[in-house]
């Protein structure tokens, strides 16, 4: 009996104690908590460091995405670089698992902290290139692909540049 009291006389003092003090909980939206860089939730296409878009269209984020949400279609302009004549992702279906970003070779599609993408209309949760098009380098600004893999510049071949295998000869890989 004695032991129940005070354990009663403990709830009320604990909640004397906290009744005057300042609250913890912050108070959404009026309040936006910052979140780390890497926080994973709205997606974007980023472009390189000359402002051409970084994508390549080579559907390794279509892939690997586990929920099936990105789609493209991939073209060639008239100097052979390619680039995704659509991109579309459904922010319906997305889990923000972060696996495109991780698959990308162009650093093209990157996940940002941004994560108000909440519609009561699903389909305004489907994103066209325009929508996911920024015109920055996000996360990694100085990165140029087509510096580092596959293309002829200035300085050096095909195959020559930094931790590049020579082209492969597909003819070689013919049956
Ligand atoms: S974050 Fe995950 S679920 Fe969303 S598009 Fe990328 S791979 Fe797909
Ligand atoms: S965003 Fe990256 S992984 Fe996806 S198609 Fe473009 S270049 Fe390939």
């Amino acid at each position: 009996m004695l032991a129940d009291v005070g354990a009663i006389g403990t709830g009320f003092l604990t909640t004397l104690k906290f009744l005057f003090k300042k609250p913890f909980t912050q108070e959404y939206p009026e309040y936006k908590r910052p979140l780390p860089e890497r926080s994973r939730a709205r997606i974007v296409l980023t472009r390189d460091p000359d402002g051409r878009e970084r994508c390549v269209a080579c559907y390794l984020c279509s892939a690997v995405c586990p929920v099936s949400c990105i789609s493209m279609q991939a073209g060639e302009d008239e100097n052979g670089r390619r680039y995704a004549v659509w991109f579309r992702i459904n922010f319906g279906r997305c889990i923000y698992c972060g696996l495109c970003e991780e698959a990308c070779p162009t650093s093209a599609i990157q996940l940002t902290p941004d994560f108000e993408n909440c519609k009561r209309d699903i389909l305004s949760l489907v994103f066209e290139k325009k929508d996911l098009l920024v015109d920055h380098g996000g996360k990694d600004p100085d990165y140029d692909y087509y510096q580092h893999a596959g293309v002829l510049n200035r300085l050096k071949g095909k195959g020559d540049h930094v931790g590049e295998a020579p082209p492969t000869n597909i003819k070689t890989n013919l049956p």
